[in-house]
């Protein structure tokens, strides 16, 4: 692949236009993370107002008919595997999606999302399945008209996937997660015959653990001149341009999943900074896909973050910082760290139970829109499939599938992005290890950057420009595949655990 020289597109009026979409999509960042961080709560209507016109200035510009010309253009006079010859694919792409789905259909499917949101919510709250069923039953609907909207698919739920993780199929998504759930049932019981370890000792004070994380996070690649970490509710990224990264934690003196979470997020970030330049206002400047996004900060958490040779280095500082860490070893803390229980709730899961928490959603989302699940059988469908994936009886709906917030916000195909993020971290971890073979080493010596430009080099600078699996191929020399998370899973946890 040639270097990036010119700022692409060649064509000036498709440059442009990319470049107002990017400043769109940055300005509704923005405005995205001010909502979850400092907005004072009554602005909330008025922000809303303002983040659809954005939407919709940003889908009219994707639709408009100039996009198909341009883009056409592009593709006839660009090389082969060139930066605009992916421009072109991507936007093309991109814009057959926004006029292949009628506009009354998206202003259908917002006013289903803003109804059956806050009735999610209060549902919950009263952990009352019956109240929320007839917003779920509307936004299947609505789904399984979008997915009418691409014909050519060989499921419906393929034509869900495209956005969250382009290339991904039902059929193929089904062959791994089947692979997966086989190799994650049985180590998870086999952990679970073993005595849990204690938790965290209690009282980790916050202040000491916001040092703590953001030390960390500086070792990572977090940069005060381009970066900002804040509180939020639920601790999410935004970027906001190249060179504005927005990371938000929550804090808990119980434990340290405030740390994780920093750690989290930051792989996000160091993904979204780690684009090539040029690629910058040509819509091709963020990451790729969910799942391979969620394989960064999937890595910088558990791969790096649970790890000894991570540990080993951050243990004293924890300890200055953190007073009731002072009477455990490193490996009392690494088995703290590491508790693997199953569980009822996804965001609280550890990393090997986690996955099940997905392909439970995924199984029960297909078949939603398939139509073989009818809408008003979820709540036992849920229950029957806890018990056989996790061996946990769920006593009740807001511990079950009112859980979470994706369903009442009509994201469908979102969900397995999170597993396959799992999967590829474990595959690109292997590739990195086998090509950089100090680098535990070197973060046992508190230098992660080895990690980092072995990322930027293999999957960040990429942005766009490659699809998910031809970026996997490249980076890792294998199509998705779990046999590498399925046995670092297992060296793991034999050890912590003291498996056979
Ligand atoms: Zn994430």
């Amino acid at each position: 692949m040639e270097s990036v020289t010119a700022l692409p597109p060649a064509d000036p009026e498709l440059r442009e236009l990319l470049g107002t979409l990017s400043d769109l999509g940055s300005a509704a960042a923005v405005l995205g993370w001010d909502r979850e961080t400092m907005m004072p709560p009554q602005g909330a209507e008025y922000r809303g107002e303002v983040m659809a016109t954005l939407e919709q200035l940003a889908h009219r510009t994707l639709a408009d008919p100039r996009v198909a010309q341009l883009t056409q253009r592009l593709a006839a006079a660009a090389q082969p595997g060139s930066v605009d010859a992916a421009i072109a694919r991507v936007v093309a792409r991109d814009h057959e999606r926004a006029v292949c789905i009628p506009v009354e259909l998206t202003a259908e499917i917002e006013r289903a999302s803003a109804a059956a949101i806050p009735a999610w919510a209060a549902a919950r709250e009263a952990s009352d399945f019956a109240a929320f069923q007839p917003h779920l039953e509307r936004q299947v609907e609505l789904r399984r008209d979008l997915a009418a909207c691409f014909p050519d698919v060989a499921h419906p739920y393929d034509a869900l996937l495209q956005p969250y993780e382009p290339g991904a199929t039902t059929a193929g998504i089904r062959d791994v997660f089947a692979t997966l759930r086989a190799g994650l049932v049985p180590l998870v019981e086999e952990i679970a015959q073993r005595p849990a370890p204690e938790p965290l000792p209690s009282g980790l004070p916050e202040a000491g653990q916001r040092t703590l994380a953001l030390e960390a996070a500086r070792a990572l690649g977090f940069d005060e001149r381009s970066w900002r970490l804040d509180d939020s509710t639920h601790p999410f990224s935004q970027s906001a341009g190249p060179r504005d990264q927005r990371v938000t934690a929550r804090w808990d003196e119980s434990d340290l999943s405030g740390l994780f979470a920093v750690m989290h997020e930051v792989g996000h970030s160091l993904y979204e900074e780690g684009v090539d330049p040029p690629l910058a206002r040509t819509t091709l400047g963020s990451g790729v896909s969910m799942g391979i996004h969620e394989s960064q900060s999937r890595l910088w958490e558990n791969q790096v973050g649970r790890s000894r040779a991570f540990w080993s280095f951050w243990l004293p500082r924890a300890q200055e910082l953190l007073p009731p860490l002072r009477g455990l070893d490193l490996d009392d803390v690494l088995r703290r760290i590491n508790v693997v229980r199953p569980s009822l709730i996804r965001v609280e899961a550890d990393e090997v139970t986690y996955a099940l928490h997905v392909i439970l959603r995924f199984e029960l989302e297909v078949a939603l829109i398939d139509g073989t699940l009818a809408v008003a059988d979820l709540p036992a469908a849920w229950g029957e499939l806890m018990v056989e994936l996790l061996g946990v009886a769920v006593p009740d709906d807001r511990n079950g599938c009112l859980q979470d917030v994706h369903w009442a916000f009509g994201e469908f195909g979102y969900f397995p992005t999170y597993a396959i993020g799992n999967i590829v971290s474990a595959q690109l971890w292997r590739a990195l290890r086998s090509a950089v073979p100090g680098v535990q080493e070197s973060i046992a010596a508190g230098d992660c950057a080895p990690v980092r430009d072995w990322l930027r080099e293999h999957v960040h600078r990429f942005g766009r420009r490659l699809d998910p699996p031809e970026l996997l191929q490249q980076a890792t020399g294998a199509a998705l595949d779990p046999a590498p998370l399925l046995e670092d899973l297992r060296l793991k946890y034999a050890e912590l655990y003291d498996l056979a």
